[in-house]
């Protein structure tokens, strides 16, 4: 880290535009693909044709241990599934978390999608209530970034975004956002609900993974055998949407969405400004 500590000059912020863009047309064509039949192994060849086509890295491949572009976690999985022969099938839940590099510099993002199902009307609107309130309150917590003092705003945006859905959602605590750059996972860790103690100032060249991940039980998760999978106590149905959001002199811009965050945010009456 440079002596400016978590906080980016513009020329650093300039550099993450590209991989935050690669990341959003990568997980465009994930979404894309997501049908009933197709592998998560199948969604996770799409990702990384994509990010290698325009000139970048799986950064997930860089983990250690870590061999894939994408995470994709089904129904009760949180985050962290490993891709492989499962196929998505009607009515699933599928989140999507995935990453680019390019040149040297990272991007992040992840969405949840409901797959239709023409017999099952009342689990897919369940799940589809999930997906849309924690996507809901990934975006109220990123508008809170436009006004923010500390990043203790932005955890409080994006609980109370949930309660105002209802009040039979978990907020997972066991991960949480984090600021991005050089390394995909930097300081400072980015809660999603009120925390005690001072926050990180919000001021220019600060950039953050936003991504709340939100249950429709309990907020306890273990891990699967296979090391990575995270799935929720109680297997209730959980979502996870992400991006990654820089905030610069003129304002804040989205950089894993094709237009900075423009539609997002328009509810919040903020308008994204591009880094210059
Ligand atoms: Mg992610
Ligand atoms: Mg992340």
């Amino acid at each position: 880290m440079s002596k400016r500590g978590i906080y980016k000059s513009p020329d650093e912020l300039r550099a993450l535009v590209a991989p935050g863009l690669l990341t959003a047309q990568a997980l465009a064509a994930v979404r894309a693909a997501i049908v009933p039949g197709v592998s998560t192994l199948e969604l996770d060849a799409i990702a990384e044709r994509v990010i290698l086509a325009g000139g970048g890295l799986p950064n997930f491949a860089m983990e250690p241990g870590y061999s894939h572009t994408i995470c994709a976690s089904i129904n009760e999985a949180v985050v962290h599934g490993v891709p492989g022969d499962r196929r998505v099938e009607a009515g699933d839940i599928v989140s999507i978390d995935c990453g680019a590099e390019v040149d040297g510099w990272n991007g992040d993002a992840a969405f949840s999608v409901v797959v239709a199902d023409g017999t099952r009307a009342a689990l897919v609107a369940s799940r589809q209530r999930l997906a849309n309130a924690t996507e809901k309150s990934l975006w109220a917590g990123i508008a809170s970034l436009a006004t923010a003092s500390t990043l203790a705003d932005v955890g409080a945006a994006v609980e109370d975004a949930i309660d105002s859905v209802g009040d039979d959602f978990g907020i997972i605590e066991d991960f949480t956002g984090h600021g991005i750059g050089r390394s995909m996972h930097e300081d400072p860790p980015v809660f999603n609900y009120r925390v005690r103690g001072r926050q990180p100032a919000v001021k220019p060249g600060l950039v953050v993974a936003v991504e709340p991940m939100v249950t429709l039980g309990t907020i306890e998760t273990h891990e699967l055998d296979d090391g990575w999978t995270i799935v929720t106590d109680d297997a209730t149905d959980a979502a996870h949407w992400e991006h990654s959001v820089a905030v610069h002199a003129g304002g804040i811009w989205v950089l894993t969405a094709t237009d900075g965050g423009a539609a997002g945010l328009a509810p919040f009456g903020i308008v994204p400004v591009a880094i210059a």
